[in-house]
C-alpha cells in the first residue's frame, strides 16, 4: 500500500528541523542518482567489451572465409594442372599413333580424337587462366580484411584496457559515495525511515521524486492542494500513486 494514507512523515508538532530534512532527502536523492549512474558505468563496460569481441570475431571469421576461398581456387587450379598434363601426354601419345596408322580408317579416328583432345585441351587452358584470375582476386581481398582484423583486435585490447583503467576509480567511488549515503541515512527522521527504506528497496534510485509545479515528479499525477502545501512548507510526503518519496525542489 505504497504511500498509506499520503500524510507527512513530519509531523507539526515538536521542533523538527523540516529543511534540514529536505535537504538531506535531496542529497540522499543525489546520491541514490549517481550510485545508479555510477553502477550503470561499471556494467557498460563489459557490454561494451562483448559487443567488441563480437566485431572481431567477426572480422576474423571473414578473413577465415577468404582465405579458404583461395585455398579451394588453388586447389581446383592445380587440378586442372595436372588435368592439362594428361590431356597433353594423351595428345603426344594419338599424334604418335597417328603416325604409325595403318589404315586411313585408323588415321581419320585418331584425327578425330587428337582433335577432341585439343579442344579439351584449349578449355582446359581457358579454365586454368580463369581460376588463376579468381586466386589473384580473392588474394587482393585479403590485406584490406587483415587490416579489419587487426584494427578489430587493437580496438579490443584498448577497450579492455580503458575498462580495466576505469573500474577501479568507478568502484572507489561507488564506495565513497554508498559511505556517504549511509551517514546521510542516520541523518533521517524515524518514522521517514521505514518508508525510505522500503520504497528504495522496491525503487531504488526512483524511490524519490522532486515535486514539479503541482504534480509528482515522478508518477506525474496531479496531487491534492493539502499535499502541495505541505510539500512547499518543507515537508517529504509520500506520493499517493507511486509511493515515492515527494520533496520540493526548494534553494540548493
Ligand atoms: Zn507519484
Amino acid at each position: 500500500m505504497p504511500g498509506g494514507s499520503g500524510d507527512s512523515f513530519l509531523p507539526l508538532g515538536p521542533p523538527m528541523p523540516l529543511a534540514v530534512s529536505v535537504d538531506a532527502i535531496r542529497s540522499i536523492h543525489r546520491m541514490h542518482r549517481q550510485l545508479e549512474d555510477l553502477r550503470g558505468r561499471i556494467a557498460a563496460g563489459p557490454r561494451a567489451i562483448d559487443a567488441s569481441s563480437k566485431e572481431h570475431d567477426a572480422a576474423a571469421l571473414r578473413l577465415q572465409g577468404i582465405q579458404e576461398e583461395v585455398k579451394k581456387a588453388r586447389l581446383a587450379g592445380d587440378q586442372k594442372q595436372l588435368q592439362l598434363r594428361s590431356m597433353e601426354v594423351r595428345i603426344r601419345d594419338g599424334e604418335t599413333k597417328l603416325n604409325a596408322a595403318k589404315t586411313n580408317r585408323e588415321y581419320q579416328l585418331l584425327g578425330e580424337q587428337i582433335a577432341a583432345d585439343k579442344a579439351a585441351k584449349s578449355v582446359l587452358e581457358d579454365e586454368i587462366l580463369e581460376t588463376l584470375e579468381r586466386v589473384d582476386q580473392l588474394k587482393a581481398a585479403v590485406p584490406p580484411v587483415e587490416a579489419e582484423v587487426r584494427a578489430a583486435s587493437k580496438a579490443l585490447d584498448d577497450l579492455r584496457q580503458r575498462v580495466a583503467g576505469e573500474r577501479g576509480s568507478l568502484d572507489a567511488e561507488v564506495a565513497r559515495v554508498s559511505a556517504d549515503l549511509q551517514s546521510a541515512e542516520k541523518e533521517l527522521p524515524t518514522d521517514l525511515l521505514d518508508s525510505y527504506r522500503r520504497v528504495v528497496k522496491s525503487k531504488g534510485a526512483d524511490a524519490m521524486a522532486v515535486l514539479e509545479g503541482v504534480s509528482c515528479g515522478g508518477c506525474c499525477q496531479q496531487l491534492p492542494p493539502n499535499t502541495v502545501a505541505e510539500l512547499t512548507t518543507g515537508r517529504v510526503v509520500s506520493c499517493r500513486s507511486c509511493g515515492r518519496l515527494l520533496y520540493a525542489s526548494g534553494t540548493g
